[in-house]
């Protein structure tokens, strides 16, 4: 049953899918957006996951924008098509045992004040770790714009790509190359005990270190994973900091999709592929589960791996390396997003008060030390959901008013961790028992929490994998550990947005700076296919 044909079929309308498809038809290309799903999104979606309170909006997955890069931004007008972003607030962690910790990003004074009251050794280090780390992600952030050359290859080409790499990192000295060795292969624990002494501080500044992975504190790599969240510019200006956008992280694809459609884009939902055709070693177009064919020149996928290729190309037309390497790809995370509506904001007993205070503004945390944080990896990992989950909790309503009625709140808890093979069962019943553990733990700090509950959704690894195609439950298509990062994401020799299949592109989390909803898979495999001519330009 063939149908239409177009110059591009990009497969998957997430947040990657849909920036593809903007670029490609922004450069006069006909472009048709498949998606499986009822909407656009993927990850980033905004949904009422309570049938009878549709007045309720959650960002049930994705919860803060950061990296999505200013040249993604302008190129997109993205601002003209909707998105809009409120920077979010101070960390916040109030303990069991009493007393709250409070850190402003742009306040070194009142961060000093906060730490010192913890320790005083520990405010003086704070401003110098930051710095130290500001330097290093200024180095690193770059990066994530930088195409990953073939490292190793002796083709001519692919040579000068990895010294024009080395060139352009050449003001590097002994001491700062010394400085991101560590970063990249010492676990967050070791790092932080070696800045600081209380326990308070270093579980603040270990979350960001285990955020998705499937890793401890005390894992090596994780030292990189917290960088990564810290990182302030990819090479093309400052980035926004970390933010709510309006009408949650469905409203940044929404934006997208405005202006891929804009450009010329076709976007069509519940249209689900099931094979991807390869004739001769190239993509000519796909199949969809309806049986319904569709010819393009070029085919951008931006799923997982493993339905990317070992499902959609299958291995009879990959390269068994690369087949082999995809079907060894790490895919865990063990979270379980949390989504409640409250009748009225945590009141603290270490801060207390339920009308909007500053503490409510940005990330509120229950993560109190790295030991807390290490043991519910251990449970996990010996095939028990953590007793004592952590949770990475943001209310977006303290700015965003579109996602639920006055005086009512939504917060998202993004908690860690269930046993990585929670994604192959539902585990419904355990699922819930866990989400009231973990609201519990907030109930210990500010005891109105239980019972301001109106509403709770609970998404474990299971549903991730089965309603959005995230394998594993893992939240970024793929570990973001070390072997899985730069030149070898997805897989050594392929880390270009290109594949073993002639006009097949990938645009997915699972390329190098994916994942996060940061749209640069998406556009650089666009780039790709531009680049190589694999895109006919009609118009121009
Ligand atoms: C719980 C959770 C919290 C997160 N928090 C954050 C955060 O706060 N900030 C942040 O930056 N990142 C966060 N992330 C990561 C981020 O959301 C993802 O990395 C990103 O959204 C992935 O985008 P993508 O376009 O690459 O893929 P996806 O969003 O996975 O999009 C792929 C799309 O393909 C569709 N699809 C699947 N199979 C088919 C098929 N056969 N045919 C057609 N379509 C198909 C899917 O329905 C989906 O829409 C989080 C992720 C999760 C799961």
């Amino acid at each position: 049953m063939a149908s239409e044909s177009f110059d591009a079929i990009i497969v998957g309308g997430g947040h990657n899918g849909l920036v593809a498809a903007a670029y490609l038809a922004r450069h006069g290309a006909t472009a048709l957006v498949l998606e499986a799903r009822g909407q656009v999104g993927g990850a980033a979606t905004t949904e009422s996951p309570w049938p009878d309170a549709p007045e309720f909006k959650v960002t049930r997955l994705s919860y803060v924008m950061s990296l999505l890069p200013p040249t993604i931004m302008r190129d997109l007008e993205l601002e003209r098509h909707g998105y809009k972003v409120f920077p979010m607030g101070p960390y916040y962690q109030a303990f069991p045992e009493g007393g709250s910790l409070t850190l402003y990003e742009e306040d070194s004074q009142r961060s000093h004040e906060e730490i010192a009251r913890w320790s005083k050794k520990d405010a003086d280090a704070y401003p110098k770790w930051n710095a130290w780390l500001g330097g290093l992600a200024d180095v690193l952030g770059p990066l994530l714009l930088t195409v990953p050359p073939r490292i190793g290859s002796r083709k001519p080409r692919d040579l000068a790509a990895t010294l024009r790499l080395a060139w352009r990192h050449r003001g590097l000295d002994v001491r700062t190359i010394g400085d991101v060795t560590r970063l990249m292969t010492m676990s967050i624990a070791d790092l932080l005990d070696e800045w600081f002494t209380s326990p308070q501080i270093k579980g603040a500044l270990a979350v960001n270190g285990v955020i998705g992975t499937w890793a401890g504190p005390y894992e090596p790599g994780t030292a990189y994973v917290m960088a990564h969240h810290s990182i302030g510019d990819v090479g093309d200006g400052r980035l926004g900091s970390w933010g709510f956008p309006e009408g949650g992280m469905g409203a940044v694809a929404a934006a997208i999709a405005r202006s891929a459609v804009a450009g010329g884009a076709t976007i069509r939902t519940g249209a689900r592929v099931a094979k991807v055709l390869v004739t001769g070693g190239r993509a000519t177009g796909v199949v969809l589960d309806s049986g319904e064919e569709i010819r393009a020149t070029t085919v951008v996928s931006s799923l997982h791996p493993k339905t990317a290729f070992l499902d959609h190309v299958g291995k009879e037309n990959l390269p068994g390396d690369f087949a082999a390497d995809i079907e060894r790809w790490k895919t865990r995370s063990g979270v379980v997003k949390i989504n409640l509506a409250l009748a009225e904001l945590p009141n603290f007993t270490a801060n207390p008060g339920t009308h909007l205070q500053e503490h409510h503004t940005g990330s509120v945390e229950m993560a109190p030390t790295m030991e807390y944080i290490e043991k519910a990896f251990i449970e996990a990992r010996e095939g028990r959901p953590a007793t004592r989950p952590f949770s990475d909790g943001v209310i977006p309503t303290a700015f965003d008013k579109t996602l639920s009625p006055d005086g009512t709140h939504i917060m998202s808890l993004f908690t860690q961790w269930v046993p990585a093979d929670w994604s192959e069962e539902p585990h419904a019943g355990e699922l819930e028992k866990y989400a009231d553990r973990m609201i519990d733990a907030y109930n210990e700090v500010a005891p109105n929490f239980k019972s301001a509950i109106i509403h709770r959704d609970v998404v474990g690894p299971y549903e991730m994998e089965h309603d959005y195609g995230l394998i594993g439950g893992n939240i970024f298509h793929g570990e973001l550990s070390l072997e899985q990062l730069f030149h070898m994401r997805p897989a050594p020799g392929f880390a270009d947005y290109r594949t073993p299949v002639r006009g097949l592109y990938y645009a997915s989390s699972a390329t190098h700076a994916g994942g996060g909803v940061c749209g640069i898979p998406g556009m650089q495999a666009a780039k790709a296919a531009i680049a190589d001519r694999a895109i006919r330009r009609p118009h121009g």
